[in-house]
């Protein structure tokens, strides 16, 4: 739920700017400043004729813009103050500067003799604040897990003599400060950070270590030192400790007490990394070096007087200075064999950095899960917890204007254009000591107090007895010298009484004053639980809050995914009604089109029907006029051979059309009957009517009679009906 609430967070700005100015050798200049917030580049003129005079001019906006003529200090102001203000606040930061070799990334972080960089002046502002509240020297210890341990002052100091002891043996005679390291910590003004609880103690470890072709090496490691074959460095590696902060295992934290102790630290780690960059002919413009500042601090106890032995009291925090790599591509290093390699590694794990934030990005502006790739590499896997929210991060782009660095200066521009939109910082809630505030400065004035009233008290008791007289008795008839004394003495017995009462007098009002103090003491107790109530109360008020802010979002998103499905739903049903309609047009039209192509298929059925009947009448009129035709050949026939056989007039000469029809109907001449097999048709039909007619045409030829005529033949029954 965190992390999702770091993702609704407004999108701010983290990407600062800084020009540097162009060195003597360079003419080109290809990057102009044209507002607080913005840069503009220039193609040079090389780029433009190789373009084929494509000339474009890009401009890109960061949270500021540091130009040429920017001091360190006022570069200090505006970026790395507040991430200072936040260590002391208890609360993590991260600070990088990315850019190409020679860009100034360095020059911005460590700075140059007579003008520090950010570093020596986190420095000197912490210790500034801090000051007057250090605790003393291991009273804080660090443990092999990330943890915070404390322990009394009593034992603190006899840790120290110990290990002074036997620092003693192997102490080398102590150097003087470098002079350059002097001229870069000289900072000229004292800034502090206001509002840091005066009622706690404070403590500063730092470590340095440098990443190079992805593995960990600790700069502040102690090696013994060997000159005729020194080992190569051993690399680290990455532990998660029990609150899953990513931190570098076994690494050398050194607890230091002024600017000068941190930063000549810092100083010999960077020694060590230049000896081991030149022994190991490595490129040192392609490692990564890591300063870490980390702040442990912890409330007095009750009186205000020593620290409070409670683990759980104690706070942590870190500010982290990186110097990034290069991060221009291999081939301008010229590299070589084993160094292109180690080279390819750097760049790999800039690449994860890139790929990280656009992930982180991604997820920020369109509420996604997205994995974030830490683990490809470890400078993004060591500030996993920074990119998960827990911290400010800020970077500062540092561009060298000149004409060569074009190309590369874009990459730069585009990575950061990027980053710009990523934020991530959250809320680290401080354990609450629940003591009263201002311990720290009661006890101071009580025990002001209690000095000046011991110095008070002589003077007074002193002063009241009047001084003896001379009780030197010389003329036994002296007669003022006994009385004087014995008026001096009772005097004296007068004060001593006095005194005695006051004394009383005062033990009674010291007496009824811490009733008093008892009862003041009580109602703060109260006063701080109380406190502590309302603190509670607030956490769990914000935490509320943060919850609703949560659940507000969620409910915006469900609404806005509901109103996404109900229009989704309200599209899908027009679609649907529509679809339905059509689909009942066509059905109707389908049932229309079905019952015209039953009409059609009826007539037709009917036409061939009628068609087919005719076809047979045609056929079977034809075989029954050929079988007449027959018939009557025969009959003639019979008649020639009967008239020849008999010439015997008794024999009747009738000719007979033989029949085949089993009912036997006789027919007149030219007249005829058929059987039709047409289904649906009339069985028998007699064609008299056809035949009639003809008889009786007065027009037609005398021929056969009941022969058909060649045109009742060619014609089917109904055209010929037709012609008659
Ligand atoms: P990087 O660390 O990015 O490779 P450096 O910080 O070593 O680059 O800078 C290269 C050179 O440029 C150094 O000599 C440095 O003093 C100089 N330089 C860089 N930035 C500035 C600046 N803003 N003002 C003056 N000199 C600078
Ligand atoms: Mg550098």
């Amino acid at each position: 739920p965190l992390l999702f609430f770091s993702k609704m967070k407004p999108v701010r700005r983290l990407v600062y700017c800084r020009v540097r100015p162009l060195s003597q050798d360079d003419q080109e200049c290809c990057i102009e400043v044209i507002s607080e917030t913005t840069i503009q580049l220039h193609p040079p003129d090389g780029i433009k004729v190789n373009r084929n005079g494509e000339f474009k001019e890009t401009q890109y906006s960061f949270k500021k813009v540091f130009g040429i003529n920017t001091t360190q200090l006022e570069l200090f102001e505006d970026v790395a103050k507040p991430l200072v203000d936040d260590l002391l606040h208890c609360k993590n930061g991260l600070l990088f500067t990315y850019g190409v070799t020679g860009s100034g990334k360095t020059y911005t972080m460590t700075g140059s003799p007579g003008q520090g960089g950010l570093l020596p002046r986190c420095l000197n502002m912490i210790f500034n604040s801090i000051g007057p509240y250090q605790a003393k020297r291991f009273v804080f210890k660090t443990d092999d897990k990330n943890g915070m341990e404390i322990q009394t002052q009593v034992d603190a100091l006899l840790e120290r003599q110990k290990r002074e002891n036997q620092s003693a043996l192997i102490k080398t005679p102590k150097q003087r400060l470098d002079p350059d390291v002097a001229d870069m910590i000289n900072i000229e003004d004292t800034c502090k950070v206001e509002g840091i609880d005066e009622d706690s103690v404070f403590t500063i470890f730092v470590s340095y270590i440098e990443i190079y072709n992805n593995y960990i090496y600790d700069l502040l490691e102690e090696t013994p030192f060997e000159p005729i074959k020194p080992k190569p460095p051993q690399s680290k590696i990455l532990r998660e400790d029990q609150n899953h902060n990513m931190y570098v295992a076994g690494c050398t934290e050194v607890e230091v007490k002024s600017t000068e102790e941190a930063f000549e630290v810092f100083w010999k780690g960077q020694k060590k990394r230049r000896i081991a960059n030149t022994q190991l002919n490595r490129e040192s413009s392609r490692s990564h070096s890591v300063f870490i500042i980390k702040l442990a601090q912890a409330p007095l106890d009750a009186d205000g007087d020593n620290v409070l032995q409670e683990k759980e009291q104690i706070c942590v925090s870190q500010l982290c200075l990186v110097d990034l790599a290069g991060s221009e591509r291999t081939h301008r290093t010229k590299a070589e064999g084993n160094r292109l390699r180690e080279a390819g590694n750097i760049n790999q794990s800039l690449m994860t950095l890139r790929t990280c934030i656009e992930v982180l990005r991604e997820n920020q502006m369109y509420g996604t899960n997205k994995m974030v790739p830490y683990r490809d590499s470890k400078v993004t896997h060591l500030f996993k917890n920074y990119f998960d929210g827990e911290g400010k991060v800020r970077m500062i782009v540092c561009v060298n204007p000149k004409a060569d660095d074009y190309e590369e200066t874009l990459l730069v521009m585009r990575f950061a254009e990027m980053t710009q939109e990523v934020e991530v910082a959250r809320p680290v809630d401080r354990p609450i000591c629940g003591l009263t505030p201002g311990r720290r400065h009661r006890n101071q004035a009580f025990k002001d107090e209690l000095t000046r009233k011991l110095d008070e008290r002589e003077v007074p008791l002193m002063e009241s007895f009047p001084p003896l007289p001379s009780c030197e008795l010389v003329d036994p008839s002296d007669e003022q010298t006994l009385p004087a004394l014995i008026e001096c003495l009772e005097k004296r017995q007068r004060a001593r009484e006095m005194l005695i009462e006051t004394k009383s007098m005062i033990q009674n009002f010291e007496g009824t004053v811490s009733g008093k103090d008892n009862i003041i003491q009580e109602q703060r107790a109260k006063l701080s639980d109380k406190d502590r109530i309302i603190l509670q109360h607030k956490s769990e008020l914000d935490r509320l809050e943060k919850k609703t802010k949560t659940l507000e979002y969620k409910i915006d998103i469900l609404q806005k995914t509901a109103n996404i499905y109900e229009e989704d739903k309200r599209a899908l049903q027009q679609e649907l009604d529509t679809k339905d309609q059509k689909l009942h047009r066509q059905l109707s039209d389908n049932r229309r089109l079905e019952a015209r192509l039953q009409g059609v298929a009826s007539e037709t059925k009917i036409k061939w029907e009628k068609e087919c009947e005719r076809r047979v009448a045609a056929k079977q009129l034809e075989m029954q006029n050929k079988l007449w035709v027959k018939d009557e050949k025969l009959k003639q026939l019979k008649a020639i051979v009967t008239e020849n056989k008999n010439e015997r007039p008794d024999q009747p000469e009738k000719p007979e059309r033989p029949s085949r029809d089993k009912d036997k109907v006789l027919l007149r001449p030219g007249q005829f009957r058929i059987e039709t097999g047409v289904p649906g048709g009339n069985p028998r039909r007699h064609w008299e009517n056809m035949q009639t007619p003809r008889r009786e045409d007065p027009g037609s030829k005398p021929r056969s009679p009941g022969l058909p005529t060649a045109r009742q033949q060619r014609y089917p029954l109904r055209h010929r009906a037709a012609l008659a």
